[in-house]
């Protein structure tokens, strides 16, 4: 993909990040009539292996129904994975300790895959969104504000929101200090395709589950759940937005290695795939086989490393027109599945934000309060969410506590595996 030529003066919102929050502000914007271009560091859409699921609950689904066109969100509806199922906490043998059950319902929560939900997002937005571009700083005074990318070129914009992700360029100019702690605790992703020689590598008896098995070591678990798509993506697109494109992806289940930091060996890449997938198999060695089938059969290429922070409350914006959201702001370990849905909510109500804002003509202060009013409005659910998913990762990984040991032990032991072994 080439880059396109940067002749943008005075745009009414620079977004920088092409990850969900972004380009779901971008809709949003572009739904109400407001000039907004992003910019994305990648050298094109589908650039880097990110291809996991993602569970869409309420806020997801409410912030996509706001910003999207209603075909899109139709879209985004009709290719997902069906609403309901349970959740299940067993012991490394698949002993369950208990499990949470989900109705199916029209507007329940549900699986999409990151990807599609990406490309989806993309649709009309085209134009709008510029590869290859990474953002290094924001210049103020003299009226405009300047967005400057690594490269040397710049834009001036209205206004510049950051929305780069959890190791966001900007952040510690419009958030000084506002960096997330590290947790000291990380996950190994990968994914398997759901059919494999013509049989699912998932037993019949977890079918529609998300299974967090607790590992007999401190701090070691593994989770991993199905993304069977309603409707195949490609169809999907050709039926519904003939010609835009579309990530090529068929069932898979999603599967993550949860540990201390410590287990891993220094200097591995968050990208050394080979050397992931290996180690998450040495993991999971003490798993029941079904899990330990699961992760050898997966595709390699895909595996990656993340290191789980935890974001902290944020300060007033310290400079003006520019705000932060997301991941960004407010990084959270993946325990709960809140932190896209949080960025996706995050971008729904910026929008409402700036347009209102715009729509009564748009003064320097009037953003500044759009601004205010988003962050002092973004901070009780963003920090709840990240609250509860540090609680929970140091309930589920710590060494002690009662609550663990009737997790591991007692609970399991009142039940046989859910999947026989052999
Ligand atoms: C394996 C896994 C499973 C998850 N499951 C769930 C789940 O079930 N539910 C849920 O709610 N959340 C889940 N999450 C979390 C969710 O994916 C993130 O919270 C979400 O993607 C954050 O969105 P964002 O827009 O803030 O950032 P991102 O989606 O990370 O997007 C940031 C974008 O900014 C770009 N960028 C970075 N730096 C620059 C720069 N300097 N200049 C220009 N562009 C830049 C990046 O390339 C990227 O495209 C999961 C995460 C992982 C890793």
């Amino acid at each position: 993909m080439t880059r396109t030529n940067l002749n943008h003066t005075g745009t009414s919102v620079a977004i920088v990040g092409a990850g969900l929050s972004g380009l779901c502000l971008a809709q949003y914007l572009r739904r109400n009539g407001i000039d907004a271009q992003v910019y994305e560091r990648d050298a094109a859409p589908f650039a880097r292996p990110q291809g996991y699921r993602i569970t869409v609950d309420a806020d997801g689904l409410g912030a996509l129904r706001e910003s999207l066109p209603a075909h899109l969100y139709d879209l985004a509806v009709a290719v997902a994975g069906r609403s309901g199922g349970y959740f299940r906490f067993t012991n490394q043998h698949l002993r369950e300790a208990f499990k949470l059950t989900f109705e199916e319902t029209e507007d329940g929560e549900r699986q999409m895959d990151r990807q599609v939900l990406r490309s989806i997002l993309l649709v009309g937005l085209e134009d709008r969104v510029h590869y290859g571009r990474k953002a290094a700083a924001i210049e103020t005074g003299s009226g405009a504000t300047r967005l400057r990318f690594e490269d040397g070129a710049s834009v001036t914009a209205r206004v510049v929101i950051a929305a780069d992700g959890i190791g966001s360029a900007l952040r510690d100019q419009i958030l000084p200090g506002g960096g997330p702690a590290d947790s000291g605790v990380a996950g190994i992703y990968g994914r398997t395709p759901l059919v494999q020689g013509g049989s699912r590598v998932l037993p019949a008896e977890l079918d529609r589950s998300g299974v967090l098995s607790l590992g007999g070591r401190s701090g070691r678990a593994v989770f991993f759940t199905a993304m069977e798509f309603s409707q195949d993506p490609k169809a999907a697109f050709a039926e519904r937005v003939p010609g835009a494109p579309v990530v090529d992806v068929g069932d898979y289940v999603m599967w993550g290695v949860v540990m201390p930091q410590s287990d891993i060996p220094a200097g591995t890449a968050w990208n050394d795939a080979p050397a992931l997938h290996r180690l998450a198999e040495a993991i999971a060695a003490d798993y029941h086989p079904a899990v330990r089938r699961l992760i050898s059969a997966a595709d390699p290429e895909a595996t990656i490393l993340s290191h789980f922070a935890v974001g902290r409350r944020p300060e007033p914006w310290a400079i003006p027109n520019a705000a932060v959201m997301g991941d960004a702001v407010h990084a959270m370990p993946p325990f709960g599945a809140h932190g896209g849905n949080t960025a996706l909510r995050d971008a729904s109500l910026l929008g409402a934000k700036l347009v209102a804002a715009y729509e009564t003509g748009g003064s320097p202060s009037a953003i500044d309060d759009a601004l205010a009013a988003y962050r002092d409005e973004m901070i009780p659910y963003a920090f709840k969410a990240v609250d509860m998913a540090e609680g929970m990762m140091r309930r589920l990984t710590g060494s002690k506590g009662v609550q663990k040991w009737v997790m591991l032990k007692l609970l399991p032991s009142l039940h046989r595996p859910l999947v026989p072994t052999g």
